[in-house]
This record gives structure tokens, sequence and C-alpha cells, in this order.
């Protein structure tokens, strides 16, 4: 998390609306990403919804919103933080925010949200050794695995960080797909370099649209 990626909760509300009201669909990242796969033209009006690193308080604003209207989202979690702090921003001067609990992950995760993970620690990992590269990937798989009783498939680079070599290594622990923080939309894009629209305080209404756009553009 970085200064000015907070939203507050009515912004995440009426942004869910406003897509929502516009005849956008709401549909797991997972599935989304299988399409754009396998169709030549993925359905342009679904979107996803991701988090990254697991916040307590996205288990008490986002998620509630997120049943009531009977759609999903992907949290992708750092798994050596659960039930504690995101010691990797708060070193460096970032507000202290609780990581979700155990049981709270699994409770999303039984309400039919999809578990990501985002490493155990939350480092640049492309400066880790092969072994250490190895470990959060390989490790914070099968912790979250543990806590949710189902395979986890997703996984999110810490800072967008990542090379050819932190991609193979990500194929090779097993994982299906994993998102970055460049900006673009599925279609035609490698399933270890998902791009995002990354909403903002500030996107909201025809500033979102016109973000949502330029994604487009990006990935035609
Ligand atoms: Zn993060």
């Amino acid at each position: 998390m970085v200064a000015g990626q907070y939203i507050l909760p009515q912004l995440f509300r009426s942004q869910l609306n406003y897509l929502l009201r516009r005849g956008w669909q709401c549909a797991p990242l997972s599935s989304i990403v299988e399409k754009s796969q396998s169709e030549k033209h993925p359905s342009s009006n679904e979107f996803a919804i991701t988090f990254d690193d697991g916040y307590s308080s996205v288990y008490k604003y986002a998620v509630p919103e997120i049943c009531r209207r009977k759609i999903t989202a992907t949290v992708f979690v750092v798994a050596g933080a659960i039930g504690r702090i995101n010691e990797w921003d708060y070193k460096i001067g970032d507000r202290q925010e609780s990581i979700m609990s155990a049981q709270q992950v699994r409770e999303i995760s039984d309400i039919g949200l999809e578990i990501g993970s985002h490493t155990l620690t939350h480092p640049h990992l492309t400066s880790l050794d092969d072994q250490a590269l190895n470990r959060e990937l390989i490790d914070s798989k099968h912790k979250l695995e543990d806590i949710i009783g189902k395979e986890v498939i997703g996984f999110s680079y810490p800072y967008g960080d990542y090379d050819e070599r932190v991609i193979a290594a990500t194929a090779a622990a097993g994982y299906k797909y994993a998102v970055s923080t460049k900006l673009g939309t599925t279609a035609r894009a490698n399933v270890y370099e998902i791009p995002r629209v990354n909403v903002r305080w500030s996107a909201v209404g025809q500033l979102l649209m016109r973000k949502i756009a330029r994604a487009r553009q990006i990935s035609e």
C-alpha cells in the first residue's frame, strides 16, 4: 500500500454501483483469465475486483458490500503477515494496518471470494536468490491452502516487481496466473502478467471510465 492508494468505503460503494448500473458484470478473476485465454473475444464488460495484501479493512468494509451485491473478488494475501500488521510498509513510514486473521481469510474464502498469494513477507522478488524466491512462492501457497482447504492458483507480485526468472518460478510453483500492477485489460495478456486498473481515490464516474478506456487502448 502506498499513500494515495487508500479509498474510502463510500467511494468503493459508489464505484461499484457506477459500474453495475452501467451494465458491467463482476466475475471471478480466475474465470476472466481463463476466458481471455480460450476465447477470441472475451466479454468486454466483465470486470474482476482484486485487493492486495489482505487488510482487515477489506474484511470490514469491502467484503460486506461485495456480499450484498452477490458479486465476488480476489484477495491476494501476504501469508506470513496473517493476524499481524503491514510490517513491509510500516517500517518505511506508512501507517500501521492490520492484516486479516486466519479465521477471516477462511471465512471470506468460504463465502465465495477467491484467495490468492501475495508472498510470505512482501519482498521485491527480483532481488531474491532462487531459494528465497521459491520459499516466498511455495510456502505462501501452502500456508494459504492449509487455511482455506482449497488450491491457491493466483499470485500477485509485490510492488509489481517481476522478471522472466520470477515468472518461470511462479509457474513452476503451480500458480495458474499472476497479476501485475501494469495498466491494461486481460485481452491478449500473458497469464503471468495480467494487468490491472489501479482504482485510486480520484477515479470515480467519468474518470474511472477514462482510466478503463486507456487500459483497453493499451491492451488492443
Ligand atoms: Zn502489496
